[in-house]
């Protein structure tokens, strides 16, 4: 039994791994050129105001076109760009090129000014010990103001290291850029914490958002996210609304923000720019 066609268990096992580890190592080569070559680009998601429907920011979401892999998910790309520590320079090419697009726009358009465009910062980036310079640098370099700019970080970044995080947290404030709390409710709950971190906005995750329908007792905990979220003076993002349903059902929540393919899904900038075009003039 121990045998699978001619092999011991162990020894299919370590092939599995070697594959793996193999496969792993092409990603991380792949993506080491990735950036130099420029395979990264930066779509847009807008985040919509669920009372007069008009866009308030945009979410910048990166995307991997490898020639030899095709499009890559940052689902799947992230986590290795993370430990291989590629995320840096790939977190900072984001962070410019978000900050650029948005002073472009407010530059292009009068009426975007009060846009605010959602950068994901990654655990590494947000660990970091040049953090605060590098986005004062950033701000300076593309002449965004800093409260156009939206830092968003989840609750395991957080968590790691309350203490310190908090102090982090206010120095980017300091800054005059905004904070928001993503996916709210997957991560550790930061329940307890939640009104120690300065954060501006708290994003709901997608997964409460879609349970909603399932029940009652789903409608109840996403009732108490956002009063919880205004008792501590933040405002609230819903995210993935798929449904007109979802959105009204939001909205009757007092949910002041929502994004997803209800409204729109992430584009590419040319696309972005066509919805504000459309949208707010
Ligand atoms: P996230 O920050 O929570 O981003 C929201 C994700 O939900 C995006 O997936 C978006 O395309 C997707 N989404 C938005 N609306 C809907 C909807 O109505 N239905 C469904 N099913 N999905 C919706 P995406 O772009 O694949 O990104 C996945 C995750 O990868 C992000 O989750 C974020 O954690 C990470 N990520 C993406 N871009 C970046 C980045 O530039 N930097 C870092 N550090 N992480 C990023
Ligand atoms: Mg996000
Ligand atoms: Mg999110
Ligand atoms: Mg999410």
């Amino acid at each position: 039994q121990a045998k699978v066609s001619g092999k011991t268990r162990h020894e299919v096992f370590a092939t599995k791994m070697q594959e793996q580890a193999l496969a792993y190592l092409e990603l991380e080569a792949d993506l080491r050129t990735a950036i130099a070559n420029q395979e990264f680009e930066l779509y847009y998601q807008p985040i919509v105001s669920l009372n007069s429907g008009t866009i308030v920011g945009f979410e910048s979401l990166v995307r991997w076109h490898s020639p030899q892999r095709g499009f890559v998910s940052p689902a799947s790309f992230i986590p290795i760009a993370e430990e291989t520590g590629l995320i840096i320079p790939l977190g900072k090419w984001i962070l410019q090129q978000a900050c650029l697009q948005m002073q472009i726009w407010q530059a292009q358009f009068s009426h975007c000014q009060s846009l605010t465009i959602s950068v994901n910062l990654s655990g590494r980036q947000f660990s970091q010990p040049n953090l605060v310079e590098q986005i004062e640098e950033i701000l300076q370099i593309t002449n965004l103001n800093a409260q156009s700019l939206k830092l968003e970080i989840t609750e395991s970044m957080v968590m790691d290291d309350v203490e310190e995080a908090i102090i982090l947290l206010n120095r980017l404030k300091a800054l005059g850029v905004r904070l928001s709390m993503d996916d709210f409710g997957t991560g550790f709950s930061s329940f307890s914490y939640l009104h120690r971190f300065p954060m501006d906005t708290l994003k709901v995750d997608r997964s409460f958002v879609s349970n909603m329908s399932k029940s009652v007792k789903n409608q109840a905990i996403v009732t108490t996210i956002i009063t919880l979220a205004h008792q501590l003076e933040m405002d609230v993002v819903a995210e993935g609304i798929e449904t007109e349903t979802e959105m009204k059902s939001l909205q009757a929540k007092n949910c002041e923000y929502g994004q997803g393919y209800f409204f729109s899904k992430p584009v590419d900038r040319e696309q972005a720019t066509l919805l504000i075009t459309k949208t707010l003039q």
